[in-house]
């Protein structure tokens, strides 16, 4: 099998992958990023960056992205849009081979920059929602549909489902956000912007989901929600934003092949825990690449 070779190959055009991208190339090296989805990665689901330095008065996601798009467009900065889904290490050659779902490459160094993916409910009904476009777990695909008189459930209780909601509110008919608790852990400035939209968006507390139900009224497709109080809700639309989990499906891969560790990396929110912010995946991106090109600059020598 021909593999084509890359130097350094980053797998996920987020933020993080796109720094340790940008970095590699303003220093001479012309690195392979990968991406089975959208350059910016999770930055597309952001209502409003206000955090990010360079930017006295917020970005939103959208536009944040399209900028990260034009500086990796300018660098003529090698973006594949390949879904990666397996690699293995050959400690003899000191080589990564990566399979994509279309092509077989290899590299000395891999940067896994593949971000998080989030939580499932694990209900009955979930997944044949999800399948049939009735059930999402990002905005953005809901975003791409006609939301004009649609009523969207969004499941969750902290930052994410209450910017969801925000993003949502200028488009669909009705929000409402569903958790199970009695407190919520969002930031205080997101709980004020929604509860000033309580005309739109409604916030309901104690009410548990144990079951999704299809439904049809004259060809329409609906959700029956059903709660742990036996009571039930229709909605058009359900979003859930219950928290997310790290993309381990490659790691777990690398795990059995004990690689050199100074020619893997991870980086972003893929290591960060809970300390997942753009900025300290572009920290992560240009560290990496810089540890990279040292590590090249020693064995040259
Ligand atoms: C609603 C919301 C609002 C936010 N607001 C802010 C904010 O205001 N300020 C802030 O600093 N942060 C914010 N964040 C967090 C920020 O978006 C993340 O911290 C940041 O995007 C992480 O970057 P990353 O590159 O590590 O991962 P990601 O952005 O998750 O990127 C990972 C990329 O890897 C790709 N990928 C995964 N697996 C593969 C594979 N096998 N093959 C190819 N590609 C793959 C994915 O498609 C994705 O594009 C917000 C997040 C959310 C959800």
């Amino acid at each position: 099998m021909n593999k084509k070779y890359s130097e350094v190959i980053i797998i996920g055009a987020g933020p993080a992958g796109c720094a340790a991208a940008i970095q590699l190339k303003r220093s001479g090296f012309d690195p392979l990023i990968f991406e089975k989805d959208q350059i910016g990665g999770l930055a597309n689901n952001a209502n409003f960056i206000e955090n990010y330095l360079g930017f006295p008065n917020g970005i939103n996601g959208s536009e944040f992205v399209n900028l990260l798009e034009k500086h990796i467009l300018r660098l003529k900065i090698k973006l594949v849009k390949e879904e990666i889904i397996e690699i293995t290490w050959d400690s003899k050659k000191n080589l990564f081979y990566i399979q994509s779902n279309l092509n077989y490459y290899k590299a000395n160094y891999l940067i896994l920059a593949i971000g998080t993916i989030p939580k499932r409910l694990s209900i009955i009904g979930e997944e044949e929602l999800n399948e049939l476009d009735l059930l999402f777990y990002e905005p953005t695909n809901i975003k791409k549909q006609n939301l004009l008189n649609k009523r969207i459930a969004v499941i969750g209780a902290g930052d994410a489902a209450f910017d969801y909601s925000l993003q949502l509110e200028k488009i669909a008919s009705q929000i409402t956000i569903f958790n199970r608790k009695n407190t919520f852990h969002c930031l205080p400035l997101l709980m004020k912007r929604v509860e000033e939209k309580s005309d739109k968006i409604k916030i309901i507390k104690n009410k548990q989901i144990i079951k999704f139900e299809y439904k049809e009224n004259q060809n329409q497709p609906y959700v029956v929600l059903e709660f742990a109080d036996k009571s039930k809700s229709n909605f058009d639309i359900i979003l859930i934003a219950i928290g997310r989990i790290i993309n381990s499906f490659l790691i777990d891969q690398l795990a059995k092949e004990n690689p050199d560790k100074k020619k893997l990396y991870k980086i972003g929110d893929v290591k960060n825990g809970y300390y997942r912010q753009i900025s300290i995946a572009v920290g992560d991106g240009i560290k990496c690449a810089m540890k990279i090109i040292n590590d090249i600059k020693i064995r040259s020598n």
